[in-house]
Order: structure tokens, then C-alpha cells, then sequence
């Protein structure tokens, strides 16, 4: 069989065993892409059913979530927490709560933290979870009966050595303190080790809240660097509004960009002269409004239901929100309107026909799973420090991260060179995260 043959085949069988899951079926086929290019080359890789075994979660988990509302009336939610590779460390990954959230999201999610968590050079293996719980018009008491009720069943398949979730859509600071509440009330000890994204007292690391956001900026300065271009006057598109897409603006606009636009699920904000940081933290994060309260408040900002945020003209754009929130007519879009960069804070947000579009008009882009790695891997930072009883400097930490990306783009732009298709930073942060992992897989055994 050939190459082309043998991954259509195992590719044939995953939407088999896998049906109605499409956005599972999406990275995997991504992946498989840039796959095939390391079989030609070395074909040991196919060995062992090294391919299939990658492409199949350790385990599923998926469990009730019954919880009593504010009026006392009992709402069952689903859990959901998938284990998909440990072959490098302990399975790392957030955990989503979001009314969208099915096992094929979960699964979605957790293959691509396989390879993103690889590409950080830590030692951790790939994970996620989540719920379909809709956290949004909760009361505080419910969200943390939720969360109570949600850990008294996930309590028993985590541990510091075994799985270490932490936050992502829907899960910030506030949920990550009940989560690790109630994990501590089970378990009857405090080990710190067992989620990341803490509180500063109880066992956080500063910069994880920022990490995200900032990372994804770091990369997008050094890939910006390598075509000859810089964030410093750059015009950046930034969507979502959420904690990548806040830090992401802090950072940029720290690097000298104006950030022209951001947006929640309402609709989007035209900010011309720049985002005023402190007033959107104020309204999404501390009073968790819509994005209208911001432009009540500030001067020479548009509120826009109609029409689509990557209208805007600029120079860089960075999804940080969700998953195929950015299509192919989006990225002609915003090719016509001069748009060189493309870095994904948020986890596959471009469409694969945005991806294409991108290629075809010579656009630099930057999967999630490169640009999105320093929330994880400064959760990696937390458990270091959690085990060693220290905690570090802002400076400290930040320094790490910033490192912790410059060292991902030059292996992704590396990898991409050796395997001939230099700039191809998909490809590059495919293969590269592939083979570290590969390589622990076929060292391992077949387990
Ligand atoms: P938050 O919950 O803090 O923010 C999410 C933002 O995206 C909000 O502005 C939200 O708007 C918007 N959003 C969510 N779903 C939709 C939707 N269906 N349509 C339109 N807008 C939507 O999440 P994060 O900032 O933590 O996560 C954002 C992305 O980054 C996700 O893809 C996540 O997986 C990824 N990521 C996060 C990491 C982290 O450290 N937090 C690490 C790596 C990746 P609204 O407020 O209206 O809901």
C-alpha cells in the first residue's frame, strides 16, 4: 500500500468508529496531512500501529453532573474527561464548560494538546475536559455547586502523576478555586500539583493568567521578525474578549500594535485608536459583561452586530475565541484588506478553507497549537514550582515564556525546513510534535 493509501485507511476507519464528530474528524485530518510527508521519509513510524494508536484516547471518561439550582429544582448536566496520551508526562489539558461542548469537541481538543503540549519541550502528555454546563447567567452559588458536583466524580481519575487539568472556555480563576475546593475536601490534602491556573496564595504561578494571551504575541513577534516585519505599529485584529484575547491586546499594545477590534458572542468592537485594556478586564473579566458595556464607557469605539470582524483592515490577525470562527470567505477578506499574519490564540479557529486561503495568498500563519502553548506551558512552570514548595518571580516566569516561545517557533520553523516546505508552519509544528511523542510511543511499547 502506499502512503497516501495506508493514512487514507486508517483515516477511513476513524470516521467510522468516530461518527458525527467534526471537529475530531478535522484535526485528525490536519494532522494526517503533514503525516504523511514524515512517512515518506521515515516510514518506521508506521510501525507498531504507531498511527492508530495515536488517533485512539487512552480513555473516555463521561459522567453525570447532577446539580440543585437557585430554585431548588435538580439540573443534570454531562462531564467529560478525555485522557488521550500520556507518553510524555501526566495527560495536561483545560477543562471547557460551555453549552457546546459534546465528546467530539472534547476529543477535538485533547488530540491537539498532545502535540502543542510536545512542542513546549515539558514533560506532559495530552488531555481535556469539560461540560456542557452554560456557566453564563449563573448565580456564584451555582457555579460552585456545579463545580462541587462536577469534581466529586473527576476527583477519582486526576493526580498530580496521572492528569492535570486546568481552565479554558468558561473556566477561569473562580472556577479553578471551587474545582480544586472540592478536590482538596475529597482527597482530605492539599497537593497543589493536582490542577494549575491556582490562586497566587494557594499554590498559583504568576504569569499563568497572562500566559496565553502574551505567548501567543511572543510567537507572532518572532514569526513577524522572520518575514522582516514587527509589532511595533502594527494594526492587530484580536477576537474574543475572554482571557486569551485580553492578554493577547495587553501585549501587543505593550509591543507598540494598536489593537483595531475585539469581540464576544454578541457581536464585535471597532476600536481605531487602541483598546483601553483596563476597562475590558473591568467589564469581562471582574463585572462579566457583554462587550456594549465597554463601548458605553469608552470613546471612539463601535459596537457591530451585523458584518464580521475580519472586515477590518490591518496587518495581523488573532482569533482568540473559538473553533471555525474564522472561514474561507473571512480569509479572503482579510487578504484583500492587507492582512501578512495569522496566529491562533484560541484552538482551530481557521477552517481548513481559511488555512488554504492563508497558503494561497502567502499569508504567514501560526497553528493554535504553537501559538497557543504558553498557557500550558506555564501551567507545566506551576506544577515545577508546586514540586519543588517555590514560587517565582513575575520577571522570573515571564522570561521562561518567552524563551518557551521563541524555542517553539524555531523548532516549528526548523522542522518545516528539513521536511522541504519551509514557512509551513503547520506542517512544521505537525511533524515536530509528532515525532517527540512517536518516539516515546515506540520506546514504550505497544500499550
Ligand atoms: P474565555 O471563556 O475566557 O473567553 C472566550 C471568548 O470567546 C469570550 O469572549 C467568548 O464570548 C468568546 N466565545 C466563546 N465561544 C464563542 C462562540 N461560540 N462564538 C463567538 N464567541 C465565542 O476562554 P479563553 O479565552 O480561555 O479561551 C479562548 C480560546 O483559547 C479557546 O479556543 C480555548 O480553547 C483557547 N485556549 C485557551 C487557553 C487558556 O489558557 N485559557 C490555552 C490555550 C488555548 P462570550 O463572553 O460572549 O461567551
Amino acid at each position: 500500500m502506499s502512503i497516501d493509501e495506508q493514512v487514507s485507511s486508517y483515516y477511513n476507519m476513524l470516521l467510522k468508529r468516530n461518527a458525527g464528530e467534526p471537529e475530531f474528524h478535522q484535526a485528525v485530518a490536519e494532522v494526517l496531512a503533514s503525516l504523511k510527508i514524515v512517512l515518506e521519509k521515515d516510514p518506521h513510524y508506521a510501525d507498531y500501529g504507531l498511527i492508530q494508536r495515536l488517533c485512539e484516547p487512552e480513555r473516555q471518561l463521561i459522567f453525570r453532573v447532577p446539580w440543585i439550582d437557585d430554585n431548588g429544582v435538580v439540573q443534570v448536566n454531562r462531564g467529560f474527561r478525555v485522557q488521550f496520551n500520556s507518553a510524555l508526562g501526566p495527560y495536561k489539558g483545560g477543562l471547557r464548560f460551555h453549552p457546546s461542548v459534546n465528546l467530539g469537541i472534547i476529543k477535538f481538543l485533547g488530540f491537539e494538546q498532545i502535540f502543542k503540549n510536545s512542542l513546549t519541550g515539558l514533560p506532559i502528555g495530552g488531555g481535556k475536559g469539560g461540560s456542557d454546563f452554560d456557566p453564563k447567567g449563573k448565580s456564584e452559588l451555582e457555579i460552585m455547586r456545579f463545580c462541587q458536583s462536577f469534581m466529586t466524580e473527576l476527583h477519582k481519575h486526576i493526580g498530580e502523576y496521572k492528569d492535570v487539568p486546568a481552565g479554558d472556555i468558561g473556566v477561569g480563576a473562580r472556577e479553578i478555586g471551587f474545582l480544586f475546593g472540592q478536590y482538596r475536601r475529597l482527597a482530605g490534602q492539599h497537593e497543589s500539583g493536582v490542577l494549575t491556573g491556582k490562586g497566587l496564595t494557594w499554590g498559583g504561578s504568576l504569569v499563568r493568567t497572562e500566559a496565553t494571551g502574551y505567548g501567543c504575541v511572543y510567537l507572532t513577534e518572532e514569526m513577524m521578525k522572520a518575514h522582516g516585519a514587527s509589532m511595533s505599529g502594527a494594526k492587530v485584529i484580536v477576537s474574543g474578549s475572554g482571557n486569551v484575547a485580553i492578554y493577547a491586546i495587553e501585549k501587543a499594545q505593550e509591543l507598540g500594535a494598536t489593537v483595531v477590534g475585539f469581540s464576544d458572542s454578541s457581536g464585535w468592537v471597532s476600536t481605531p485608536d487602541g483598546v483601553d485594556v483596563e476597562l475590558l478586564k473591568d467589564v469581562k473579566d471582574k463585572r462579566r459583561e457583554r462587550v456594549t458595556a465597554y463601548v458605553e464607557e469608552s470613546t471612539g469605539a463601535t459596537f457591530h452586530e451585523d458584518g464580521s470582524i475580519w472586515d477590518l483592515a490591518a496587518d495581523v490577525a488573532l482569533p482568540c475565541a473559538t473553533q471555525n470562527e474564522l472561514n474561507g470567505d473571512h480569509a479572503r477578506a482579510l487578504a484583500a484588506n492587507g492582512v501578512r499574519f495569522v496566529a491562533e490564540g484560541a484552538n482551530m479557529p481557521s477552517t481548513p478553507e481559511a488555512i488554504e486561503v492563508f497558503r494561497e495568498n502567502g499569508i504567514h500563519f501560526a497553528p493554535g497549537k504553537a501559538a497557543n502553548a504558553g498557557g500550558v506551558a506555564t501551567s507545566a512552570l506551576e506544577m515545577q514550582q508546586n514540586a519543588s514548595r517555590d514560587s517565582w518571580s513575575f520577571e522570573y516566569t515571564d522570561q521562561r515564556l518567552h524563551k518557551i516561545m521563541s524555542k517553539i517557533f524555531r523548532t516549528m520553523s526548523n522542522t518545516a525546513k528539513e521536511y522541504g516546505r519551509e514557512g509551513d508552519y503547520v506542517v512544521g509544528s505537525n511533524i515536530a510534535g509528532f515525532k517527540k511523542t512517536a518516539d516515546a510511543m515506540l520506546a514504550q511499547g505497544v500499550i
